[in-house]
């Protein structure tokens, strides 16, 4: 049993000296661990809202059978599978430059450059537009830095840090006429240009943008370099809360599709923290033999994940925790 400490208020200016400890005094007893894991959610995860939006709109298109949704609404399987039971055609992100044949055309949430925007519109495609306001705000800063901004101040060489090939990033740089892309500090090189702008994919981790935003400033020490932070706050949001989470928990299940590059990442960071993780799909993924009775499990889910799918997960963790 432990014995509690009397406070003691010490006179005005006088401060208590340190208890002394008997080096042969008993240990303290371990803190009592729970019989059976706990979960613990992440206070941000699952869908953002520019996600939620894009979802709202397609659902309520009135005759889906005459939309093609443009790439993927969500990267999740059975929100995918749920739009084209709907009606919705839809075509795979690498192929977004053919013009579909349907009559109109959903944007999804990472939107598209202005140019493949006039392209479709020249080919008389109607367009239900559901580009994510904090893309637009990338987009717009790329253009502005590119094209030297309101007071014409003389354009950039636009530096884009995300992932190449990603639909947004596609979208970011369509319009751009001098652009590099840059995933690590490992691809930044001396640019020859004076004058150089950076933004990022919304979704970029805020460790990563300043690596590489530090290594570009160390590799053109000529260059006027102005950066737009265009990082979005629903990813922020979610990277303080993966950073409290692992603070607090010794195993982590994340759940979302296997082609969503966020979900991806919240695991990989795990794996940084030394904490292991389970990346999963839903309820039916989960194995018994991942958790040990000590556990503190963490709960943490993609962008592109449903709520009531992070609920049924929830719900078969306790159950499967409370019955070993
Ligand atoms: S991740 Fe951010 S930018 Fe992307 S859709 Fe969600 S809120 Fe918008």
């Amino acid at each position: 049993m432990r014995h509690k400490a009397h406070a003691r208020t010490p006179a005005p200016g006088i401060a208590l000296a340190a208890p002394r400890v008997s080096p042969f005094a008993p240990p303290e007893p371990p803190e009592p661990r729970s019989a059976h894991p706990r979960v613990l959610r992440a206070q941000a995860m699952g869908f953002c809202f520019g996600v939620r939006d894009a979802l709202a709109i397609a659902r309520a298109v009135p005759r889906p059978q005459d939309v093609t949704i443009h790439g993927q609404l969500v990267h999740n399987e059975s929100i995918t599978a749920e739009l084209h039971r709907r009606g919705f055609a839809s075509v795979d992100e690498a192929d977004r430059d053919a013009s579909p044949t349907s009559d109109a055309v959903l944007i999804t949430a990472h939107g598209i450059s202005n140019a493949q925007r006039r392209r479709l519109e020249a080919a008389g495609k109607t367009l239900i537009d559901t580009t994510c306001p904090l893309v637009r705000r990338a987009h717009d800063a790329a253009t502005r830095l590119a094209s030297g901004g309101p007071r014409n101040s003389g354009g950039r060489h636009v530096l884009v840090i995300g992932r190449r090939g990603h639909v947004e990033v596609l979208g970011l740089t369509g319009d751009l006429p001098s652009f590099d892309v840059v995933e690590s500090p490992r691809d930044v090189r001396n640019y020859p240009h004076q004058r150089l702008g950076v933004v990022c994919q919304t979704t970029s981790a805020d460790r990563d943008v300043e690596l590489i935003l530090a290594a570009i400033r160390a590799a053109n020490p000529q260059a006027d370099i102005a950066f737009v932070d265009t990082v979005c706050q629903p990813t922020r949001d979610r990277q303080e809360a993966i950073e409290r989470l692992l603070d607090e928990v010794t195993v982590l299940v994340v759940v979302g599709g296997k082609a969503s590059n966020n979900t991806r990442r919240l695991a990989d960071r795990a794996a940084e923290r030394g904490r292991p993780a389970h990346h999963i799909q839903g309820p039916a993924d989960l194995d018994a033999a991942w958790f040990h009775p000590a556990d503190v499990v963490g709960l943490t889910a993609g962008t592109s994940t449903p709520d009531d799918v992070i609920d049924a997960v929830e719900l078969a963790l306790n159950r499967l925790l409370e019955s070993r």
